[in-house]
This record gives C-alpha cells, structure tokens and sequence, in this order.
C-alpha cells in the first residue's frame, strides 16, 4: 500500500525536484502536484516533467494533498506554512527537508495550529540548485531524519517513516533539538569553515590570486565544493540554528588553538596522534557507506 496517494511539494529545486523525481520513480502510482514562487522555476518544471501538475499558487498545490512536502529555504517555511493554510486538506501531513529542526518546527506550528506537522530532514545533497541540479537517486542509502513533536499521530509518523523509506532512505527518529546540535558538527560547522578558507583565500588578492586556483589540487578544491553551495540556503541555516553553530563553533575555536600552539611549540607527537584519530574517522564514514573509498574522492587523474 502506498504510503500517501497525493503528495503536493512546494520548493522545486534541487531537493524539491528530487523528492518529485524519486517518488516517479519509486511510486508511480502517487499524484505528485508541485509548486514553486518563481515562475520560471515553475515554467522549467514544467518542461521537465517530474511533477503530474504544477501549480500557480501554493494554495492550489495543496487543496488534495494527502502529503505536503516544504522544500523551500528553512527561512521561508512559516511565509509558505501561512499561505496554505487555510486550504489545507484536515487530515494531510505537513513535513519539510529544512537542514535545520527546531526553527521549522515552531514556525510551522505558529500559522498551521491543529495540523499534523511532522519536521524531516534528509542528508542528502550537492553543491547545486535548482530544478535541474535534483535527481531521483538522490536520497538512496541516505539517512532521513525525522523529528516529530512528542503529540504526532503515531500512524502518521509511520507513514512518513515508510515513504522515506520506498525513496530509499535509512530513516531515524531524533527530538529536533538534538538533530540541530548533531548537524551544527557534522554539516553546518564544515560549511562555515569551508565558506572562511575560500574567502581568505580570495581576500589575499590579485598577487596570489591566480596560485591560488593553479594549486588547488593541494587540498583547496575540496573546501571549494562545499562553499559553493547555495547562498540563501545556508544563510537561513545559520541564522535558524544560531544556537548550536555558536555552541559547536566556541569547541572548534578552543580546538583550533590548542593546534596552533602545538605547532609553535613543535608538539609533533601531539599533531601526530590527532592526525591518526581523524584517519580512522575517515575509514569509519567508508566503512558505514557514507562515502567511496576511491582514492581523491574518484576523480580522473
Ligand atoms: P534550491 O535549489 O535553491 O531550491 C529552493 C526553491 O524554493 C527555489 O526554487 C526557490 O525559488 C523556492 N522558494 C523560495 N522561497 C519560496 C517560497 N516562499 N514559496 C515557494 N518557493 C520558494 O534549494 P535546495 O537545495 O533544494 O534547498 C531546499 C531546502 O532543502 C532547504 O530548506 C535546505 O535547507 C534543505 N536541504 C538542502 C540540502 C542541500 O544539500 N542542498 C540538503 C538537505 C536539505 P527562488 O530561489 O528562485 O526564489
């Protein structure tokens, strides 16, 4: 049985056009109606064909919606939340892909009182946007994190769990506020280090500009990947997670000090030991197939 027969997606970038995409592909049976504020996304969308509908406004995206999936910017989730609102089918299931919890959690719940909210966040994702950077593959053998409030209907957490689940997720359950201190680590923090190396490294100028892109095989391009991804997207993540980055982000601080003294001080057993503990972290994240052994990440030498 289908976990849900209509799912309406709002946001039809590269998570939005890829939970479309893999519900075709894993569900074709599932009505997918999708709707986008910008009407050339739209238009794009259209033209693609992954959504069986795409809609004009977000109130006519959701008028049948057996499930309603936000894939806008965490920023603007209350704005969409509130302009569906009334047009809300009683029994639909509200959820979202926002990368971070507990803001989405209360914005939702501020404009959509009464409704089944349930917040999930799949790790999954490029340094791309839009309706052409998504795919249908995109969230097979990823973790999808759902963090439903302690009130959520049982069987609708279960359906979420299962439609995840037919996309090819691993599904996990969290409290939102601890999936927003364990994300701060494991993504936000790398963002924002990632984002800091390659605006310092732009700041150092014209002189060494042009070295700077010639090298980059020396390490720098892996940190350039990251810091391309979408600027609005991750403005909102930091600002929505305030919090937790501050709180991950004084560790990393105090961390990076202890490294910088230990390179004055010519502690080499000391860079040594750390070095090695994070090789094995390396192989763990292999191990578990959250990542390709392949030597430079597989590129072609
Ligand atoms: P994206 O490619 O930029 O797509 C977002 C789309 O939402 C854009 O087409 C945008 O239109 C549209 N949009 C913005 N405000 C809207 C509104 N008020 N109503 C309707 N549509 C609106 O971004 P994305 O990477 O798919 O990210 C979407 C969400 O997924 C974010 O919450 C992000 O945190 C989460 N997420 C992202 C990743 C990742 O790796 N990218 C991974 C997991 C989760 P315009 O920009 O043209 O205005």
């Amino acid at each position: 049985m289908l976990p849900f027969a209509r799912v309406t997606i709002i946001g039809l970038g590269l998570i939005g056009s890829s939970v479309a995409r893999a519900v075709k592909a894993a569900m074709p049976d599932v009505r997918v109606t999708g709707h986008d504020a910008d009407p050339q996304v739209r238009e794009r969308a259209r033209a693609l064909g992954f959504c069986d509908d795409v809609t004009d406004t977000a109130r006519a995206a959701v008028i049948d919606a057996g499930l309603v999936v936000l894939c806008v910017p965490v920023g603007a989730m209350g704005v969409v939340a509130a302009e569906i609102a009334d047009d809300l089918p009683a029994d639909a299931v509200v959820s979202d892909v926002g990368s971070c919890k507990q803001s989405v959690a209360d914005a939702l719940s501020a404009v959509l009182p009464g409704a089944t909210i349930i917040p999930a966040h799949p790790v999954a994702g490029t340094e791309k946007s839009g309706p052409d950077a998504g795919f249908a593959t995109l969230f097979q053998g990823r973790w999808c994190i759902l963090t439903p409030p302690a009130n959520a209907p049982e069987a609708a957490v279960e359906a979420l769990r299962a439609f995840w689940q037919r996309l090819g997720s691993d599904v996990e359950i969290m409290e939102a506020r601890h999936h927003d201190l364990v994300l701060a680590i494991t993504s936000h923090l790398p963002h924002l280090i990632a984002y800091t190396i390659v605006g310092t490294a732009d700041d150092l100028g014209e002189v060494t500009q042009s070295e700077v892109i010639k090298y980059s095989a020396g390490g720098f391009r892996d940190f350039t990947r990251i810091a391309a991804s979408d600027p609005v997207m991750w403005r909102d993540v930091f600002l929505n997670n305030k919090e937790a980055v501050l709180e991950m982000l004084q560790r990393f601080s105090e961390d990076l000090t202890a490294l910088q003294r230990a390179i004055r001080y010519d502690k080499g057993e000391e860079l040594e030991a750390l070095f090695s503990r994070t090789r094995t972290i390396r192989r763990s994240i292999v191990e578990q197939g959250q990542d390709d052994d392949a030597p430079d990440f597989g590129r072609k030498h």
